[in-house]
């Protein structure tokens, strides 16, 4: 449960009430859930009659733009904050240079990460949620605030993408119902589907192709590899890997898939994604990361070549385990 104390939670409320300057942080590289859960909390506060600042160190990707108050998100919050909230930040340096500027912890943290520490002055870390922004849904009456429907379609995005469409192994019966209560709200889930996790642009497509042809599979271990040149050579201009991850965990044959893609800043970003029964976690907590049992990821300092060769050592031994089959008992 995400509420170990209950008076932790009308302590948070009444200081919302209060605040007269607020700051809502969410991650660097921001996927649907940190853009969601950011909106749909900062939406919620202007429909209470709040003026919070919403912050994310990086841009926002083209494909949540169309999420009302998108634009409205600022990589720079100027002057100081009385009460900071951060929304699906696992460790205060994925806050990046907005985490920085505010030179303290936040006052609230709500987040769904394994490897989260509790940073916050207040801490909300629900492992069990799907999503930061089903946190977010379930929390806001007890909060005090109110769902507005542009808040509704925001959070809807968050759960949408970061269950992968109701898919991924961590989607419960409660995220379902709380999906029901953003679409109840004005939440058009074939819309946020559609635009948030189905379409995409055709130079992604042709990173993808790029990727698929560096594509190996060794071991129940699947993994592709993305330099600097393939995203040339695709035309690919956003940062990161277009979901390619998302296509190699579809490889039946496969128990983990990894991705490493190269960065101009002389790191490499690995994702890992594992089934039901493999922590990744662990492993890219090894290496400066972190995340979900099942979904994970680093930053990590190298060549492609030898990053790939350290985290694939790491990695192995988890994929061979896994099919190693346990004696009878
Ligand atoms: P990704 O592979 O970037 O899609 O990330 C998978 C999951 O791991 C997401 O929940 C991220 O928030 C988390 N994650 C990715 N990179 C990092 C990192 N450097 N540190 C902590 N968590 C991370
Ligand atoms: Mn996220
Ligand atoms: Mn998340």
């Amino acid at each position: 449960m995400p509420i170990q104390n209950p008076a932790d939670l009308d302590l948070a409320r009444a200081r919302l009430a209060a605040a007269q300057r607020l700051l809502v942080i969410t991650h660097i590289a921001p996927d649907g859930d940190a853009i969601g859960s950011l909106l749909g909390l900062g939406l919620a506060l202007r429909a209470a009659g709040h003026a919070p600042v919403l912050a994310c160190a990086d841009p926002v990707p083209e494909v949540f733009r169309f999420l009302a108050g998108a634009d409205t998100i600022t990589a720079a919050p100027e002057g100081d904050f009385d009460y900071a909230v951060a929304l699906d930040v696992s460790d205060p340096a994925r806050m990046g240079a907005v985490g920085a500027a505010l030179g303290r912890p936040p006052d609230l943290v709500l987040d769904h990460h394994l490897t989260n520490p509790g940073f916050g002055a207040l801490n909300f870390i629900d492992v069990a949620a799907a999503s930061t922004a089903e946190l977010v849904t379930e929390l806001l009456p007890a909060l005090g605030l109110p769902l507005p429907n542009e808040a509704a379609q925001a959070l809807l995005t968050g759960v949408v993408s970061d269950t992968l469409g109701f898919r991924t192994s961590n989607t419960t019966p409660k995220t379902l119902g709380l999906a029901q209560t953003l679409m109840q709200a004005g939440g058009e889930l074939s819309r946020v589907y559609d635009l948030a996790l189905f379409k995409r642009s055709y130079s992604a497509v042709r990173l993808w192709a790029e990727g698929l042809s560096r594509m190996q599979l060794k071991h129940h271990l699947i993994w592709a590899r993305l330099p600097l040149e393939a995203r040339k050579a695709a035309g690919f201009q956003g940062i990161g890997d277009a979901d390619l991850i998302n296509l190699l965990t579809s490889v039946r044959e496969a128990d983990i898939a990894l991705i490493f893609v190269e960065r101009a800043d002389g790191k490499v970003k690995v994702s890992w994604r594992s089934v039901a029964g493999i922590n990744v976690a662990e492993v890219a907590a090894q290496f400066g990361g972190g995340g979900h049992a099942q979904a994970a990821g680093a930053e990590v300092a190298g060549t492609l070549d030898d990053v790939e060769a350290q985290v694939l050592a790491a990695t192995r031994p988890l994929a061979k385990a896994a099919r190693t089959p346990t004696p009878a008992a």
